[in-house]
């Protein structure tokens, strides 16, 4: 008989009390259901013992032999290794551990072990290098496809299969939520084969009934979702028309910008003056690439409004961009006689609240700042625009609390990533958007060089000839911790970096640190004088410093090509010649392709679809036992036919659904969120 149900806390499973509990929630496990969700990054095969001399070098196998010799070594201090010789039926072979000196006492001689890593054949030499060993038939010699999950301090992945076990074992049966037609109709599974099969797949084809669930299941919610925001905005929403837009308005923001717009600008204006006469509230998404110009067009639909006398807000994701968008916004409409204000947690109580006080008696027509704007007990007198920058998405909560601020009110988003036109139909159904392709006529192009991990050499000279021009640089590197030993760090690189630029002034970004150092950080290198800023991809998001004129990327082979594209943007912001270096030290034809495509191709568009096309479709089996696999929604994007699946079905069954259904649904998509689209490309 099941005990447990599916919405229970973690706390309720045999084996997790409130150390365990507290542990789980850092892996976002709070839920029976949250762990059954944690799908395996990849599984161990340990279904069969694979015989030594007919497995190849470099393939991870399961094998046995007799322990014969065993011998213990240690060396520069703290360091060891032990060697042991192993036979079997056929052939030796030789298991080193590094740094285990207990496996001498552990491991007895003349006893059977199972092995199980990664085979290397050395001039015949067959090897393993700190493998996992158990003895033969002992409770931990495993068989199976057995899950390995990505774990954290405290909990192994061996904790997390345990306690699956146990969570499938205490239910019995689960509710399904999709509709029984449709169920029916794309042949997946139930939810409890689903899960059973997720952790502990019988083979390959119950591995792919399940995943395939469990891909269509997070897309077709995340298509209910997109589907509940488009009935949202065209049943709930009150008149939003804010009056027709001016000749003259235009006219004096052009004088007062002092450039000549692009054609792209100019259709993406007018677009949004359409949205703006109309009565339906606007839904629009600005794709334009870094550096296109979208903040003068989101500035025209602020005058727009504000000239009729509605409120506008303008969100930038962190309190950096706010302060920048609100010192050139604040010039501009200063001139043209727009009140404009700026709403951020590092200013004085009093000053807040004299903000929110003259927000919400109409003196200010446009209020610039973080996402708190919506959030926080802000009232506006007649809000008719919500801007959002940078921002990819945002989810239903959040547009009702946009509207719970006034009625009607229209939506701009503006994003910097290109999602390919095969997936922006898909993925933004909900929107109208406006592409802007062209860039202003006085840019530069910037130079890409691609060196090799040999050369990178070059790439240091280079920052340093810019510096000498009184330029700042960038360097960037993929992540904090290097788990598997080729990513460079970048605390080393850092470390690295002072060292070679001696008497420079050098500044560490990552994402561990908290968000008021990192803005902290990012504005001492826009306006004082840090010359390098060395950092993870934090750095990412529309950061604006016209003096950085070089960015080098490490291991740029790790990046995908929109997200290098992305990071090449924060450099080329003004009309100095500026530099992108990718130190690749991938050596794979795909990292060597899209190299040769960053530095032929300054497009995002262009190269949002290449990278795309490069990754291919989504192969199911793909990752099964090598790669990581991903489980997030935006990661199965890439299955573009099961997205098509998954939308028409989530159009039925928003259609049909009752107000009680109605409330499931939106109670499901309230579990998802999506805030970032740069994995999808
Ligand atoms: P992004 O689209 O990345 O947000 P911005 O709006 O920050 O780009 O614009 C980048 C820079 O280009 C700004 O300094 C802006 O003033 C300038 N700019 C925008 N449009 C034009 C144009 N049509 N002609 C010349 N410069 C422009
Ligand atoms: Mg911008």
């Amino acid at each position: 008989m099941g005990k447990i149900n599916i919405d229970d806390n973690i706390i309720c499973l045999k084996g997790v009390g409130a150390k365990k509990q507290e542990r789980l929630l850092k892996l976002g496990i709070t839920t029976v259901q949250d762990l059954l969700e944690y799908a395996p990054i990849k599984y161990r095969d340990r279904r069969a013992v694979v015989s030594i001399d007919a497995a190849q070098d470099g393939k991870t196998i399961l094998t046995v032999g007799r322990l014969q010799r065993k011998s213990l070594r240690r060396y520069g201090g703290a360091k060891s290794i032990v060697e042991c010789t192993f036979v079997s039926d056929n052939g030796n072979f030789v298991v080193s551990f590094f740094n285990m000196p207990y496996m001498t006492k552990s491991l007895e001689i003349g006893c059977d072990y199972s092995i199980y890593g990664k085979l290397s054949v050395v001039r015949g030499l067959r090897k393993f290098v700190n493998p996992e060993i158990t003895k033969l038939n002992s409770a931990n010699d495993e068989r199976g496809l057995l899950p390995v999950y990505r774990c954290t301090q405290g909990i192994t992945s061996k904790d997390i299969s345990k306690l699956v076990r146990n969570a499938l074992s205490e239910i019995e049966s689960i509710d399904e939520w999709i509709d029984q037609d449709i169920v029916d109709k794309r042949k997946i599974c139930d939810l409890v084969y689903e899960y059973n099969n997720l952790h502990f797949p019988k083979d390959e084809h119950h591995y792919k009934v399940s995943r395939y669930r469990s891909i269509y299941e997070k897309l077709l919610i995340y298509q209910i979702a997109v589907s509940l925001k488009k009935r949202y905005f065209e049943f709930e929403a009150g008149d939003s028309s804010i009056g027709n837009y001016n000749e003259l308005e235009y006219s004096k923001l052009i004088d007062v910008v002092g450039f000549k717009l692009t054609e792209d600008q100019i259709s993406a204006i007018e677009d949004i003056r359409a949205d703006l006469s109309s009565s339906k509230p606007m839904n629009r998404l600005i794709q334009g690439d870094v550096g296109s110009g979208k903040t003068v067009v989101a500035e025209s639909a602020i005058l727009m409004t504000a000239m009729h006398g509605y409120q506008s807000a303008f969100m930038a994701p962190t309190e950096i961009l706010a302060n920048q968008h609100y010192e050139k916004i604040k010039a501009d409409f200063d001139r043209l006689g727009a009140r404009t204000a700026l709403l951020v947690s590092a200013m004085s109580v009093k000053d807040k609240r004299d903000v929110l006080e003259r927000l919400k008696d109409g003196s200010i027509d446009c209020i610039i700042g973080t996402h708190a704007l919506i959030q926080a007990s802000v009232e506006f007198k007649n809000l008719g625009l919500a801007i959002t920058d940078e921002q990819h998405r945002f989810g239903v909560n959040q547009r009702k609390m946009i509207s719970s601020k006034g009625v009607g009110v229209n939506v701009l988003v503006m994003s910097a990533t290109p999602i390919p036109r095969t997936l922006a139909n898909t993925v933004f159904g909900d929107m109208d958007f406006s592409i802007i392709r062209q860039k202003p006529v006085n840019r530069l192009p910037i130079i890409t060089r691609v060196v090799s991990s040999d050369s990178r050499k070059r790439a240091y000279a280079a920052i340093r000839d810019e510096l000498d021009k009184g330029n700042k640089a960038y360097i960037v590197c993929p992540s904090i911790d290097s788990e598997d030993g080729e990513l460079t760090s970048v605390n080393n690189l850092y470390d690295e970096v002072k060292g070679m630029f001696k008497g420079k002034n050098i500044s560490l970004l990552h994402g561990r640190l908290d968000k008021n150092e990192k803005d902290r950080i990012m504005k001492e290198f826009a306006y004082g004088d840090i010359d390098i800023l060395v950092s993870t991809v934090v750095i990412e998001v529309g950061i604006d410093v016209p003096s950085a004129s070089i960015i080098v990327i490490e291991n740029s082979e790790r990046f995908g090509l929109a997200q290098l594209h992305q990071l090449r943007g924060r450099v080329g912001r003004s009309n100095i010649q500026s530099y992108c270096y990718l130190v690749n030290y991938g050596k794979s034809d795909i990292a060597l392709k899209r190299a040769e495509l960053m530095s032929s191709c300054d497009d995002g568009f262009v190269l949002s679809e290449e990278d795309y096309n490069l990754r291919g479709p989504g192969d199911i089996m793909g990752t099964m036992q090598h790669g990581v696999v991903s489980s997030n929604t935006l990661s199965f994007m890439k299955y573009t036919d099961i997205l098509e699946l998954a939308k028409e079905d989530a159009d039925i069954m928003v259609d049909r659904a009752n107000e009680e259904k109605l409330s499931i649904l939106e109670e499901i998509v309230s579990r998802i969120s999506i805030n970032d689209t740069s994995e999808v490309i």
